[in-house]
């Protein structure tokens, strides 16, 4: 008997357009000559306003690639009652309501198995504050940070102005602005001045109430290693992005043909070595499971490696840096899925 694989995609988050078409990249890896004897693909969208769509009309946006333009209105609470088919989840939500813990709580509450993180190693990754103070307590090397709330930092805030010279004092010029919670670069400034300070951190305002402060690496190289396994997780070769904007932000990541994938990346051995080491230390840190992609910036001049983020449901369309990274050790984007389900039944 076939196994049925609930193909979560869509999602509340600004993500959603990339979630479709990773979930369609992993639909045809599941209905591959190698797989389709051993399972069925039964997709759930989620609309962006957060209803669950199965059946015909889940199957629709799945071919299509690309969300529709009438969504359908409904309860949140009315779960489509063909979910009780299914044997194993495979939820492929990127960012807020997907990938940071809330949906692998449903999940869990189901009491059936599903494809990557748990609960906490969802949220763990997903919140750049919380990550980064495992990290710290890990004693992986990463840039300098501060966190602040919304309330903090909002144009009325009388803390603002000591908010502001407490960053400039603490990280200088120039610095990240970032919400806390989120992907695809989504609300993330890098800023020169005060006055350029101010007006970021009232935009990741309006993304996260949490947000960080980063310090700037100058000019740093982006390296990228993808993590496959539970208890004895294994990790790929190392990739690199270069692209020509001031930083890898939302057009550079999604506008065809602005960045460039290197795999495997032109690097000395021993900083490969030193990426491999940190991206198997940061997924047992944060309690990662099935999958992760560890991200890096690598300084030429000084020969550093520092640990940026993890991404515990990282992008997955036939052109994504986490399954080319696994194309180009050996593994094929077939052999990977099967792989990942396999691993989530493992787990239990
Ligand atoms: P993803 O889409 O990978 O989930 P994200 O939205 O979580 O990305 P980050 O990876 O934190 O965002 O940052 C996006 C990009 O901004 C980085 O890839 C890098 O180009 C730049 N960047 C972020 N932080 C720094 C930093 N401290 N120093 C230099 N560049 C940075
Ligand atoms: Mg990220
Ligand atoms: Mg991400
Ligand atoms: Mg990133």
């Amino acid at each position: 008997k076939k196994l049925r694989v609930g193909l979560l995609f869509g999602g509340r988050s600004g993500e959603h357009e990339v979630s479709i078409r990773s979930a369609g990249a992993i639909a045809q890896a599941l209905r591959h000559t190698d797989n389709t004897a051993r399972y069925e693909v039964l997709p759930v969208y989620i609309q962006k306003n957060g209803i669950w769509q199965t059946g015909d009309a889940a199957a629709r946006v799945l071919a299509a690639g690309i969300a529709p333009t009438n969504e359908t209105e409904g309860s949140l609470w009315e779960f489509p009652s063909d979910c009780r088919a299914i044997d194993v989840w495979f939820p492929i939500l990127h960012g807020p309501n997907g990938e940071d813990g809330t949906v692998q709580g449903l999940l869990s509450l189901m009491q059936l198995p599903h494809v990557g993180s748990g609960v906490l190693g969802s949220a763990a990754g997903m919140d750049k504050l919380a990550m980064k103070s495992i990290f710290a307590a890990a004693g992986l090397a990463q840039v300098q940070y501060r966190g602040v709330t919304r309330s903090q930092v909002c144009f009325n805030s009388q803390a603002l102005p000591q908010v502001c010279s407490d960053i400039e004092s603490a990280l200088g010029y120039p610095c990240f602005v970032k919400p806390a919670n989120l992907g695809s670069s989504v609300g993330i400034s890098k800023v020169r001045s005060r006055a350029e300070l101010t007006m970021a951190l009232d935009h990741a305002a309006s993304f996260d109430r949490r947000i960080i402060i980063e310090a700037a690496v100058p000019t740093p190289r982006e390296i990228e290693c993808a993590v496959l396994g539970n208890e004895e997780p294994q990790t790929s070769c190392v990739g690199e992005i270069s692209f020509d904007s001031d930083f890898y932000d939302y057009a550079t990541k999604y506008i065809p043909g602005r960045a460039d994938l290197q795999i495997p990346a032109q690097l000395p051995e021993s900083a490969i070595l030193r990426v491999r080491a940190l991206a198997l230390q940061a997924f047992e840190a944060l309690d990662l499971a099935g999958l992760a992609r560890v991200d890096f910036f690598y300084c030429e001049a000084t020969d550093e490696v520092l640990i940026n983020e993890v991404n515990s449901l990282p992008g997955f369309t036939a052109t994504s840096m986490y399954p080319l990274l696994w194309e180009a050790s050996g593994l094929p984007f077939p052999q990977l899925v099967d792989r990942l389900v396999q691993l989530a039944l493992e787990r239990g």
